[in-house]
């Protein structure tokens, strides 16, 4: 491997890494490409370990479940378990409860993945007509299921007035496949045109909702946990909104010219997770 200029820290962030107690972890283009993790991954999570630090993996995606998830993670040699990982639909179900704390019955665009979860998370599922009960929210998430009909129907019911909640803002999903993955965002759009109204909050990264409920789940203070992510505008951008040290690493989406361009300064860039390891030991080290 080529020598690599290890960046030289400022007093400051030497002294939160040193403290550090968890870090928050985008997916895809941080801990893997694709199907494809990357080669320092799993030392980086095992160096973690050794340390005592904890880490939640983040991802705006919910076409899947968490169990799911587990087991993709779990494929890749990752030893996830359902508190390992944070999607979508948990920042969906802590707005919920902490701004909605009456709403049970839903009419969600989403998959059987997503309906589960939140069923288990104590929702009911209404039907696209009335005749299951009237949904007191419509939740749109990423539907890889979406038919006509649920998508006439949820437009329907927010016409209608109900709470309408967009589980994150992306209007398409990468892919490597010789496709465009219509995502929640550019669905929202379409409802929010048919309907003659905009959403009532719109979930997912950059919203704070992705982070508090690690801050509570693991009785963190912002300035214990660190948010590390390939993406300027998500990632970066919502770890410095909610207080916490925001690492960019160059292994997914973001390069560094995009910093300038649009205008958003991580604390801290990383070619890696390789390298941001040896910085935390490095801090760690330099504290004893
Ligand atoms: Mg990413």
């Amino acid at each position: 491997m080529h020598a690599r200029d290890q960046p030289i820290l400022q007093e400051n962030i030497r002294h939160c890494l040193a403290k550090l107690r968890h870090v928050l972890l985008d997916m895809d283009g941080t801990i893997y490409s694709g199907s494809r993790l990357f080669p320092f991954t799993l030392k980086f999570l095992a160096d973690l370990t050794e340390a005592h630090i904890g880490y939640t993996f983040l991802t705006n995606n919910c076409s899947r479940s968490v169990e799911q998830y587990v087991q993709k993670l779990r494929g890749l040699g990752i030893m996830a378990d359902a508190d390992s990982l944070l999607t979508s639909m948990h920042a969906t179900v802590f707005y919920l409860r902490h701004h909605h704390p009456r709403i049970k019955r839903l009419f969600v665009l989403g998959t059987d993945g997503l309906k589960s979860d939140l069923a288990a998370a104590g929702f009911q599922m209404a039907c696209g007509d009335a005749s299951g009960g009237e949904p007191e929210a419509v939740v749109v998430g990423f539907d890889t299921q979406l038919t006509y009909a649920n998508l006439c129907a949820a437009a329907w019911w927010v016409k209608r007035g109900k709470l309408f909640i967009a589980t994150h803002p992306d209007v398409f999903c990468p892919t490597d496949q010789p496709t465009l993955l219509v995502d929640c965002g550019a669905v929202t759009r379409c409802i929010e045109e048919a309907a003659g109204r905009r959403a009532d909050a719109v979930l997912g990264k950059p919203h704070e909702t992705m982070i508090q409920p690690i801050l509570e789940r693991w009785e963190l203070l912002s300035d214990q946990a660190v948010m590390v992510g390939d993406r300027l505008t998500t990632d970066v951008r919502m770890g410095q909104q909610a207080g916490l040290l925001s690492v960019l690493v160059l292994t997914g989406d973001a390069v560094r010219d995009d910093i300038e361009r649009l205008g958003v300064q991580p604390d801290l860039v990383v070619e890696d997770l390789e390298q941001l390891g040896r910085l935390i030991a490095q801090s760690r080290g330099g504290a004893r």
